[in-house]
């Protein structure tokens, strides 16, 4: 057996369960099965073992512990504040998870015949019709899996849209315009389609350059996408002009939805001119996720685009509900196999009704009233991005920390060993630095001066000239710094048994 290592505080290291195992050990005192060869017929049918399939012999209290550190490792939402910008890592209520657990959502098959499953597929369209009140589109699609998923879904829409006007890429409509602040995936899934990427640069306020983009608008743009509020934690003030811009130049309008948590309740989507757009449950409608659980983005569609969202949809008539899996004109079929994550559908929709419309405004005017606050709280020490107030996230640079020979990673780095986890770091990248701090609606005041006072330290320690503080950090973390590269770029994913163990 390995002995164990790195042990900080309270904080226990340990080998993997298979090298903690002795041969032989069992942690339950039972005999020998009653005729433990397996017999002709049965499961293994005759069968027997060649060799042992090398499970480890553990005592109870090592298998507890060790499932419980493993329970340990996982920073999340429950366990402090998570500042995460880009993201909104938000409360997850416990009711949702209540819900989702109930055996008749939890237990439900896909291939359960229709009659059976009615409920559920009550639950789904309850689900659709909150989503489209919110937005006030004319369609939506529950299957994608995530939100890049649901960027492709509507992408694939306009697509099809455009073709079915004799528009397509063939033709000539492929370039895509994305704004230079874009989350990742937005210039990722129009590439991936065939469209060709257009950046369109920024102004000095963190906005579309708006007669930068309007220069680049012909009758070989496709579609603009555009997260609103932007990555910067802002609000696209020329978004209506843009939207009436893009139209006229026979183009769509794709709203990157994932930032919803901000004006879920206060703005409508199809006000803005936006034809297509994901929402990702798992955001904005609690769920949790980050290295954990799965995601579920929904697509919204103008009338424009409503003919030609994806398969299935259901049908409510006469109190029963019916899944559309086939109709005639389909141009591109369905997402994905089944019907979409039942699970995220019941959490969201347990948000949604518990919360309430006025709930869901509240949540949204919260976020953005915390964002501004830990704005607030920073603003004299270290150097917001833009000016002026921001929505659900508050965006800073590095300027603060100009000669001091400490950087954004160091200052990140700093922030474990005062029991924070970071901010997303150097993205957006047209932000030199960039710290995106996400606080969302549901940290208390009390917690957010905490995290003021910690960073305003921090700041104030950086700017005394203490450096080393910084080029040291994290001293707590079992792990210091790590080759974040290599790791991604080279992962042991497999476990080889150490032949001179
Ligand atoms: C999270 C996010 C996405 C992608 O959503 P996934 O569910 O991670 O695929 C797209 N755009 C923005 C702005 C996001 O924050």
């Amino acid at each position: 057996m390995q002995s164990f290592v790195q042990h900080t505080g309270l904080q226990l290291e340990e080998p993997l369960i298979f090298e903690q195992g002795a041969t032989g050990r069992c942690g339950v005192d039972l005999g020998s099965p009653v005729g433990s060869r397996p017999l002709p017929g049965s499961r293994l049918n005759g069968m027997t073992p060649r060799a042992s399939i090398g499970l480890p012999g553990l005592s109870e209290p090592q298998v507890v512990r060790h499932y419980t550190r493993l329970s340990q490792k996982n920073y999340g939402i429950d366990s402090g504040l998570f500042p995460l910008g880009s993201c909104t890592m938000k409360h997850n209520p416990r009711l949702n998870e209540k819900m989702a657990r109930l055996p008749g959502f939890g237990d439900i098959h896909p291939l359960q015949p229709v009659s059976t499953v009615q409920g559920g597929l009550d639950l789904m369209d309850q689900l659709s019709r909150w989503l489209l009140t919110l937005t006030g589109m004319a369609a939506v699609t529950l299957t994608p899996g995530a939100g890049a998923h649901g960027e492709a879904c509507g992408m694939i829409a306009i697509r099809a849209a455009l073709e079915a006007r004799g528009q397509g890429i063939a033709q000539g409509r492929m370039k895509v315009l994305v704004p230079e602040s874009a989350h990742g995936t937005n210039p990722a899934t129009a590439a991936a389609l065939g469209f060709t990427v257009e950046s369109v640069p920024g102004d000095t306020r963190g906005r579309v350059d708006l007669a930068a983009m309007k220069a680049q608008l012909g009758p070989d743009v496709a579609a603009i996408m555009l997260t609103n509020p932007n990555t910067c934690g802002l609000f696209e003030t020329d978004i209506v002009e843009i939207a009436r811009a893009v139209h006229e130049a026979g183009g769509f309008f794709y709203g990157d939805g994932a930032n919803f948590n901000a004006i879920a309740g206060r703005v409508r989507p199809a006000d803005l001119g936006i034809d297509a757009m994901h929402i990702n449950l798992h955001k904005t409608f609690s769920t949790p996720h980050g290295g954990g659980g799965p995601g579920s983005g929904p697509v919204v569609f103008s009338e424009a685009l409503a003919p030609f969202a994806p398969l299935p949809f259901i049908r409510a008539a006469d109190g029963t509900f019916e899944l559309v899996e086939q109709r005639e004109a389909q141009e591109f079929g369905r997402m994905k196999a089944f019907h979409g994550q039942m699970g995220m559908f019941v959490r969201a929709l347990s948000y949604m009704l518990s919360h309430g419309g006025d709930g869901i405004r509240q949540a949204s005017e919260d976020a953005v009233l915390n964002a501004n606050y830990v704005m607030a709280g920073l603003a004299s020490l270290m150097s917001p991005a833009f000016e002026g107030p921001c929505m659900h996230e508050a965006l800073f640079d590095d300027r603060f920390l100009k000669d001091t020979g400490v950087t954004t990673l160091d200052f990140a780095k700093a922030m474990l060993d005062e029991g924070y986890h970071p901010m997303t770091v150097y993205f957006p990248l047209v932000v030199h630095g960039a710290m995106l701090i996400e606080p969302t609606e549901s940290e208390a005041k009390e917690s957010l001066d905490h995290f003021i006072a910690t960073l305003r330290r921090l700041a104030e320690r950086a700017k005394s000239g203490d450096n080393a503080f910084f080029r040291e950090a994290p001293r707590h973390t079992p792990r210091r710094r790590l080759d974040e590269t290599r790791a991604a770029r080279a992962p042991v994913l497999r476990w080889k048994r150490d032949p001179t163990v």
